[in-house]
């Protein structure tokens, strides 16, 4: 078997919009796409929590997502208090939605952070009321049968254009209080977009579901590094090259 086409798709037409694939979870019109959705409120094509966390309907395993936040331009708390969401991956796993920018708070639980596993990078938070891009790359952990973790989750957050977090490696659910440490779950779950007090504006929310590249290098790939074998023999006697060299011409 040889390596299958990889699907064509078309790009938004700048690279916040949404491309042919993607599964648009939020567009600016509603929240239908989520349980509780009609609980938040949507103004002027902006979405803001209230009430409740919302959860979206569909599941997904491994996930490319793009979100838009904007943090309360009233700042009415501090530290942990002021513009705090969150994104949960899988209803599971925490990246978090704080106004940091200008704001203290532990770090493993500023913007940017998986929370309480690892700060970001780099706080990268734009000025109050301007927008913040998030684009989230989403490995699903893998269980055996037996419950252990196989392969653990990962996740990777551009944050306004900046890589704040590199394939961390999730150490389980997001908790407050407990040590993380995974328990065993489907091979797919919702994205829940979290309910913290505080009104926090969301827009132009999409995800594209991915998939490995289909098929393996085949034999051909390695025949020719086998066709070059005989040069790489050469190699050695070239350090010796005055007499070898010349000695094999004279040879053949
Ligand atoms: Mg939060």
């Amino acid at each position: 078997m040889e390596w299958q086409q990889p699907p064509i798709v078309t790009p938004g037409a700048t690279n916040d919009q949404p491309p042919s694939d993607a599964i648009v979870l939020f567009g600016g019109r509603d929240l239908a796409a989520f349980e509780n959705g009609d609980q938040w409120l949507i103004q002027d094509g902006v979405a803001i929590p209230r009430q409740t966390a919302i959860t979206s309907k569909q599941q997904f395993g491994d996930i490319q997502l793009h979100l838009e936040w904007s943090a309360p331009t009233e700042i009415t708390g501090e530290g942990q208090g002021r513009g705090n969401s969150g994104i949960y991956l899988m209803d599971r796993y925490e990246v978090q939605i704080l106004d940091s920018y200008q704001n203290e708070t532990y770090f493993d639980g500023q913007a940017g952070s998986v929370y309480k596993q690892t700060p970001p990078m780099a706080n990268a938070m734009r000025r109050l009321g301007e927008w913040n891009t998030y684009d989230i790359f989403f490995t699903a952990p893998v269980f055996k049968v037996n419950g252990d973790v196989e392969k653990p989750g990962y996740v990777t957050l551009i944050h306004n254009g900046i890589l704040a977090l590199n394939h961390f490696e999730l150490l389980g659910p997001s908790s407050y209080v407990a040590a993380p440490h995974y328990e065993p779950h489907a091979e797919t779950g919702p994205i829940s977009l979290q309910f913290h007090g505080d009104p926090v504006k969301f827009r132009n929310i999409w995800l594209r579901e991915l998939k490995p590249a289909v098929g393996k290098r085949t034999s051909a790939g390695f025949n020719i590094v086998k066709e070059s074998a005989p040069e790489a023999e050469d190699k050695p006697a070239a350090e010796s090259e005055d007499d070898s060299d010349d000695s094999e011409e004279d040879d053949s």
